[in-house]
């Protein structure tokens, strides 16, 4: 079915079902690493790009590629690819646009690995790199050199939620040809569509929101225009990141109820992070949805919601951080975010420990930072749990 000019949650359900010979009503999983060609000819005419026949999994595959469209339906972008993790996206858009004596600049506060691959794996290969606090565009604009190729944004950035004007930021750097990638993971396209905002790529961890249900690793790339989709594309294929047709399978189910989570667990995060906000033991709440937020306004024009992800810092710092930790009875703790299970963490000794004390600081990741990720259980249990767990401190 066409759902091109059909409604968000239309697309969910829909978009990228293909008709096959036996009518499935979802989409099947093509659990076959290569395919028959008719003949010789039709071998070597889906070889040259004449026929669109699938070749061999790495490079296409009917499940993989049906949530690669609605990926790409659902960030309104030309095309989606579908890889094996978050990371493996992260990585094929640095390794596809990036090289010797070219410059990236990043979000300071950023998903750990992705800033971790830049400085230990990229710079082996002469790529220059600058990460900065991206929410504040003079930061952008200092840092810009004539050889800065792509501007690499987060945002709500990881785990401080700190927002960047995505339109703002792209318009700066389109001035100087630079292409902007923007890591919509926490947001969803549910919550935020960076394309239509002005960015030229999303990446997503489909790990989190998208899939929804923590039981898959998975990753996409989605590309505004046919050319740059086409480069990262072969640049995937190449490497070798693709994802698996099972696992396509499993994220094609998990997003279809991607709205009625987020709407249900951004529901509670609101009230959750009021009640924080208000406790005598908590020093301060980072949540887009609270009026405290530094960037309350932008939030409320960028996305179409704040969200389930809250920060926060408990008054007696990190010890409290862990005796909280040590006795929520709800609240798994475990690291990864976006799913149906309420998560808490501790980013600087757990996601973000391979980033330097320094630089964590830096990047307004205190020692004390815990990091919620609202699921959508029934809210009295998860305030209760969370009081019961305050109250130990
Ligand atoms: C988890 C995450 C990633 C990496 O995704 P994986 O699926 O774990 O490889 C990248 N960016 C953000 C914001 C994430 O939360």
């Amino acid at each position: 079915m066409d759902t091109s000019k059909k409604g968000f949650n239309t697309k969910l359900v829909h978009a990228g079902d293909f008709e096959d010979i036996h009518g499935s009503a979802v989409t099947p999983i093509y659990q076959t690493s290569t395919f028959k060609f008719k003949n010789a000819k039709h071998g070597a005419d889906c070889f040259a790009g004449k026929d669109p026949g699938y070749i061999y999994t790495r490079i296409g595959n009917p499940t993989i590629n049906a949530l690669e469209d609605k990926l790409a339906s659902l960030e309104n972008g030309f095309g989606g690819i579908a890889l094996s993790s978050g990371m493996a996206a992260v990585s094929t858009v640095y390794m596809a646009l990036l090289g010797q004596g070219m410059h990236m600049i990043g979000t300071s506060a950023i998903y750990g690995p992705s800033r971790g691959v830049m400085e230990r794996d990229f710079s082996r290969f002469g790529v220059e790199f600058d990460f900065v606090d991206t929410s504040d565009l003079k930061n952008i604009e200092k840092h810009i050199r004539p050889n800065t190729k792509l501007l690499y944004l987060e945002t709500p950035a990881n785990p401080t939620i700190q927002i960047t004007d995505i339109a703002a930021a792209s318009e700066l750097a389109h001035k100087h040809n630079i292409l902007v990638c923007v890591d919509n993971t926490f947001n969803s396209p549910y919550l935020q569509n960076p394309l239509d905002l002005g960015a030229d790529i999303v990446v997503h961890s489909l790990t989190k929101f998208i899939n929804g249900h923590a039981d898959i690793v998975g990753g996409a790339i989605i590309a505004k225009d046919p050319d740059t989709y086409k480069l990262i594309r072969q640049t995937m294929v190449y490497l070798g990141g693709n994802m698996d047709p099972h696992q396509a399978y499993l994220v094609i189910r998990g997003v279809k109820t991607l709205s009625l989570r987020i709407e249900r667990s951004q529901q509670s995060a609101q009230k959750i992070a009021e009640f924080l906000e208000n406790h005598p033991k908590i020093k301060w709440v980072k949540y887009p949805g609270l009026k405290s937020h530094p960037q309350f306004e932008l939030a409320k024009k960028q996305q179409k919601g704040p969200g389930s992800m809250i920060s926060f810092e408990l008054k007696d710092g990190i010890k409290a951080g862990e005796t909280l930790m040590n006795n929520v009875k709800l609240a798994i703790l475990a690291v990864s975010l976006g799913g149906v299970e309420t998560l808490i963490q501790h980013p600087a000794s757990m996601t973000h420990a391979g980033v330097s004390h320094d630089n964590r600081i830096k990047a307004g990741i205190t020692d004390g930072l815990v990091r919620l990720s609202i699921g959508i259980e029934d809210l009295d249990d998860l305030l209760d749990d969370l009081k019961q767990a305050l109250d130990k401190i």
